[in-house]
C-alpha cells in the first residue's frame, strides 16, 4: 500500500493548482488521474486575467500559443455585435490539451495513472482501491468525481445543471474576434473562441432544465448555430456539415451542499463551484485549489463561498438574468 499525506484525485487546473502550492510547501502529495496527459477536456479555454495571476503565469511563461480576446457579443440577432465586454481585466483563450497538461508538469507533482473505484475509511485514513492510502483527500475529479460519489451522500441540485456542445478544431483564423452569442430560446450562450494557433473552439452551453422546461434538445441549439455562423459567412458549409460535436455536463455554484468532510476535501467541478453568470469554471477550480492547499497547509480555510461567484460586473449580471427571465415560459 502507498501511503503519502494527501491524495488528489484528478490533475486538471483544480488538481494541480491545489499540488503545486503542496509541493512548494514540501508536503506528500500524489495525483492520481485516470488519463493520461496530454489529455481531451472538453472546454472553449476562456481564462481571464485573475487566473494568470492567481496560477502565477508571467508574460512569457506560458510555452504554448496564447491569444489575447477581443470579445463581442450578439445579442438576440440584433445585426451588430457589442464590442465591449464587461469582465473585470483581459481575457485569453488557450487550448486544455496544452494548458492542462503544462500546469500539472509545472507542479512538480508525481502524477499516477490510475482510474479511481472505492475509497474507504480506515481510521485516520482514506484508502483508495486497497493501493494508496493518505491522511487528507481532496476530490478535483471533475464532475464526476469518485470522491464526491463516494463520500458525499447529498444528490447535486439538477436546477444548476450546465450540459454542453462543442468541437475544437484547426479553422486557420478567418475572424480572430471570440464572439459569444446570446440566442432567442437559449438559457445560455453560444460561442466562438478562436485559438492563437488557428484552432478555434465553437459550442454551446444551457441550463438543463430550461431545455427541458421549453422541450428543445440541445443538439437543434447546436446545428441552428451552426447554420447561422454558415449563413454569416463565419464558417463554411463543408466545415460544419462534417462537425460532430460532443458534450459534457458541469454544475453553477450554489450555496447549498457540503464540500467539506474531516480532512476530505471537494474542489473545482467536483464541488460544483462555476460561475452563476457565464459558467466560467477554470477560474473557481484554481481558486479553490489554491485554498484547499491552504486548509491542508494550516494557514487557511477552504470556503467554497470565497471563490469567484460572477463572471461580469454587476450591473450587466442583473441585465442577463431578467433577459433570459422574460422569454421563458410560464411554469
Ligand atoms: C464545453 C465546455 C466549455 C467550457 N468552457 C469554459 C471556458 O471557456 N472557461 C472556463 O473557465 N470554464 C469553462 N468550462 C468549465 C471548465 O472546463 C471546468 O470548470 C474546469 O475544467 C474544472 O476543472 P477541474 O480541475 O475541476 O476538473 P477537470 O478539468 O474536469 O479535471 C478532472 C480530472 O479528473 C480526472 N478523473 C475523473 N474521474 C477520475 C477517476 N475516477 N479517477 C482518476 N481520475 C479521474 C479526469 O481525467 C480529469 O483529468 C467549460 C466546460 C465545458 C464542458
Amino acid at each position: 500500500m502507498r501511503e503519502v499525506e494527501t491524495i488528489i484525485v484528478g490533475g486538471g487546473p483544480a488538481g494541480s493548482t491545489c499540488a503545486r502550492r503542496l509541493v512548494q510547501h514540501g508536503r506528500g502529495v500524489l495525483v492520481l488521474d485516470k488519463a493520461r496527459f496530454p489529455r481531451l477536456k472538453l472546454c472553449a479555454g476562456w481564462i481571464t486575467e485573475k487566473v494568470l495571476r492567481d496560477l502565477e503565469i508571467g508574460p512569457g511563461d506560458y510555452p504554448y500559443p496564447m491569444l489575447r480576446l477581443d470579445i463581442r457579443t450578439h445579442v438576440r440577432g440584433l445585426p451588430f455585435a457589442l464590442r465591449w465586454f464587461p469582465t473585470p481585466g483581459e481575457n485569453f483563450s488557450i487550448r486544455r490539451v496544452e494548458f492542462d497538461a503544462w500546469l500539472l508538469a509545472r507542479s512538480g507533482v508525481e502524477v499516477v495513472q490510475h482510474e479511481v473505484r472505492s475509497i474507504r475509511r480506515d481510521g485516520e485514513r482514506f484508502v483508495i482501491d486497497d493501493a494508496f492510502a493518505c491522511r487528507w483527500l481532496i476530490g478535483a475529479g471533475g464532475t464526476m468525481c469518485p470522491v464526491r460519489r463516494g463520500l458525499f451522500a447529498e444528490p447535486r441540485q439538477k436546477s444548476r445543471q450546465i450540459v454542453t456542445l462543442e468541437k475544437e478544431f484547426s479553422y486557420p483564423a478567418r475572424d480572430d474576434a471570440c464572439r459569444l452569442f446570446f440566442r432567442r430560446g437559449l438559457v445560455g450562450y453560444a460561442w466562438v473562441v478562436p485559438k492563437g494557433d488557428g484552432h478555434v473552439n465553437i459550442g454551446l452551453g444551457a441550463k438543463a432544465k430550461y431545455l427541458r422546461k421549453t422541450g428543445t434538445n440541445i443538439h437543434d441549439h447546436f446545428r441552428a448555430f451552426l447554420d447561422d455562423l454558415v449563413r454569416d459567412g463565419r464558417l463554411d458549409a463543408a466545415t460544419a456539415a462534417g462537425l460532430h460535436e460532443t458534450g459534457h455536463p458541469y454544475y453553477l455554484f450554489t450555496r447549498d451542499g457540503e464540500v467539506k468532510s474531516d480532512r476530505c476535501l471537494l474542489i473545482g467541478d467536483s464541488a460544483g463551484l462555476a460561475t452563476m453568470d457565464l459558467g466560467e469554471g477554470i477560474g473557481p477550480a484554481v481558486e479553490s485549489g489554491l485554498m484547499a492547499a491552504n486548509e491542508i497547509l494550516g494557514i487557511g480555510t477552504y470556503d467554497k463561498s470565497q471563490v469567484t461567484l460572477f463572471s461580469l460586473s454587476g450591473v450587466v449580471q442583473r441585465l442577463m438574468r431578467a433577459a433570459n427571465r422574460r422569454h421563458l415560459p410560464a411554469a
